[in-house]
């Protein structure tokens, strides 16, 4: 909702597009010239993410590589250029897709199947072996509000929400929600996790922190589901993989009485469990404590970055696939190797970059290998992708500059709302994708 006082336009309920929470309680102030003049209930990374339109890095005009040097040309120059790298090659690989809309997303599927392409999101490093268990087993899942509402207990399993998610905590553990007149007093934050994080720092008296060494997830999971299985826990004198007994007893008493519990967890779980085996192993716990226990009922939330789970609706709304999609003869086809395998096997001739950094977020195993092949980097900032690319295509800051919609880490969709035009009249990674695909029509 927008008013306008004394000439500053004041925008109530705009959502921030900083992290997959999507907080929907942010107040903005413009300027009558569209400056942010003050911002309320923002966190620091959304602070940053919002003032990302008064950045010294923002690209505004389409380059393209000349003598091996990045030069200035006009968007049609550029779509020229883009043309003509997609047409000589055989096996293009389009990633990314994450910090971005839906519509991108589906243009993206749209421009893989034109030029019968591989696409994947940066989901598929990160939960994407998640979903690949959820497919299979279901998942008993639940909603933020939910969270807000009814939970009593919260258990970051590998997952440090304070910083990846920084509103989090103070939207679910710090609130009291409708159905409850006591908060964070009856609320209990269980912490998982190797490593004392950020997280670790708003735990109180009442809460409990586990220290598990890394790898050590699956032996805990498992130990827990036979205790759940017991009528009276018997957990041995010493503890349990490090763990001392008299947490695990608390830790245990926690899922078997809890009203309404609720397991995050994060990249910790998947960095030190590269199988996914633990993801399917929680899972069931969570099914066991809700078939087995009189009181308890437990969810699982996974906590994705960004529009990770957009990509994940939209692929599988659109070609029933949750990702690792590829086409020949416009057609799709079951890959015959992940993304990570094509990257690491040279199964790939061009990469088109789409609001993503691979070549600072990927393991330099497999960076150094997109560096060797042409790059088209469609985004909004100067980045290490973006500075080794053959063609690079300004765009609009998704949610802030365009609209569009994105899916929260509970699955929810939610419309993000323009907040000021783009400068040079850039356009959205959408319409550019539009335009690509519309390029390789002509
Ligand atoms: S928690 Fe995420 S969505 Fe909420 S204000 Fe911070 S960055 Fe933005």
């Amino acid at each position: 909702m927008t008013q306008t006082i004394n000439n500053k336009k004041n925008i109530n309920r705009f959502i921030c597009p900083g992290c997959s929470l999507y907080c929907d309680d942010i107040q903005i102030i413009l300027s009558e010239n569209n400056e942010i003049v003050e911002t309320y209930g923002l966190c620091l990374k959304g602070y940053k993410k919002v003032n990302e339109i008064t950045s010294k890095n923002r690209i505004k005009k389409p380059l393209i590589r000349e003598n091996g040097e990045l030069k200035k040309v006009s968007f049609d120059e550029a779509l020229n250029k883009v043309k003509e790298i997609i047409i000589s090659s055989q096996k293009p690989l389009l990633y990314g897709f994450v910090n971005t809309t839906c519509e991108a997303q589906i243009n993206g599927i749209r421009l893989a199947k034109k030029i019968n392409g591989f696409i994947d999101s940066n989901a598929s490093i990160c939960h994407g072996q998640t979903y690949s268990n959820v497919i299979e087993s279901g998942l008993n899942s639940t909603t933020l509000n939910e969270c807000i509402n009814k939970a009593d207990v919260f258990i970051f399993w590998g997952s440090n929400a304070a910083e990846s998610h920084p509103k989090f905590l103070t939207r679910t553990i710090f609130s009291r929600g409708k159905f409850r007149i006591t908060g964070r007093e009856i609320k209990t934050l269980i912490l998982i996790d190797p490593r004392e994080t950020a997280t670790y720092g708003v735990a109180g008296a009442r809460d409990l922190y586990i220290p598990l060494k890394p790898g050590k997830d699956l032996e805990l999971i498992q130990f827990l589901k036979d205790m759940i299985l017991k009528e009276k826990s018997e957990v041995p004198a010493d503890g349990f993989v490090g763990i001392d007994k008299q947490d695990l007893n608390r830790l245990i008493l926690n899922l078997k009485g809890s009203e309404n519990g609720v397991i995050l967890f994060g990249q910790g779980v998947i960095n030190s469990n590269p199988n996914g085996n633990v993801i399917k192993a929680l899972i069931e716990l969570v099914e066991l404590i809700n078939k087995t226990s009189k009181r308890s009922r437990f969810s699982i939330i996974p906590m994705t970055g960004h529009n990770m789970n957009g990509f994940i609706q939209v692929s599988l709304s659109l070609l029933g696939k949750m990702g690792q999609i590829e086409f020949s003869n416009n057609q799709l086809v079951e890959p015959k190797k992940d993304l990570i395998s094509k990257i690491k096997d040279d199964e790939f001739d061009l990469s088109i970059i789409v609001a993503s950094d691979p070549i600072s977020n990927l393991p330099i195993t497999l960076s150094s290998k997109l560096a060797k092949k042409p790059i088209i980097a469609i985004d909004c900032f100067i980045s290490p992708t973006t500075r080794l690319a053959d063609v690079v295509l300004p765009v609009a800051i998704a949610g802030i500059e365009t609209d569009g919609l994105v899916y929260r880490m509970d699955n929810i969709p939610m419309n993000l709302q323009k907040l000021i035009a783009p400068p040079a009249n850039l356009s959205s990674d959408e319409q550019i994708l539009e335009k690509i695909i519309q390029k390789m029509e002509e």
